[in-house]
């Protein structure tokens, strides 16, 4: 029989109890952060506003708390795109069903080294309803060069063509854009934002080697948005 002072107490007492006398086991998080973390002096479009963080109020200065300013465009760093950006009338950021962001994902290795290309995609198997993450040199060698890289691996035209004819639900790569800076950048848009199949941009999966994943990405809620920028988080399923 328990000593009486053990019932005279809430379970909550217990409960409260049980996690201060056992520390949580330091398990490395099974997430992969694939964002890029927007910072002053970080990649962006050529012509597009630069990301700007600077202070308004400062603990240094002698204000009560910290707040910063943060300037960006819709289209900095890890972000999605909307139909609108491209097209009109198909739908805006408003329109992003959740189930295109959270849900089992596939990262697949891109060995080409100047574009995604139907060749490439065809040993892929790829089956209705995917979400497919391009894995490029881009994860390895854009991000760390000093400024943008115009030479990004991106996705032709016709693999985009491959990729509305095969019904994948959401396309993400590692660079700026799904289309080139020299090639294919508006073609490649209309044919995936034309279709609904939403776009990812900016991911860096240098750390997520190609596999199958559950993906949580979610886009801030600009309203009527072209795009916005998102945190993406992958766990290995
Ligand atoms: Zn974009």
């Amino acid at each position: 029989m328990p000593p009486r002072v053990l019932r005279t107490r809430s379970p909550l007492h217990f409960c409260t109890f049980a996690l201060i006398q056992r520390p949580l086991p330091s398990r490395k998080s099974p997430w992969i952060d694939v964002t890029i973390p927007f910072a002053n002096g970080m990649h962006s479009w050529p012509g597009n506003p630069p990301t700007v963080i600077k202070p308004h109020a400062s603990l240094a200065k002698g204000d009560v708390c910290n707040v910063s300013v943060f300037n960006l465009n819709t289209h900095a760093g890890t972000h999605m795109d909307s139909p609108w950006h491209f097209l009109k009338g198909l739908g805006t950021m408003d329109d992003l069903p959740f189930e295109a962001v959270i849900g089992p994902c596939r990262v697949v290795e891109i060995k080409d080294q100047e574009s995604i290309k139907p060749a490439e995609l065809a040993k892929l198997k790829l089956k209705k309803g995917e979400r497919i993450l391009f894995r490029t040199r881009n994860s390895q060698v854009s991000w760390k060069k000093k400024s943008f890289d115009k030479d990004f691996v991106y996705v032709s035209k016709e693999a985009a063509q491959y990729l509305v004819d095969k019904g994948v639900r959401t396309v993400g790569i590692d660079y700026f854009s799904v289309g080139g800076f020299y090639k294919d950048s508006v073609p490649t848009h209309h044919i995936l934002l034309g279709k609904k199949v939403w776009i990812i941009e900016g991911l860096n999966l240098a750390k997520a080697k190609p596999g199958r994943y559950e993906m949580i990405c979610l886009p801030i809620r600009i309203e009527k948005g072209d795009g916005a920028p998102c945190r993406c988080i992958l766990r290995p399923l």
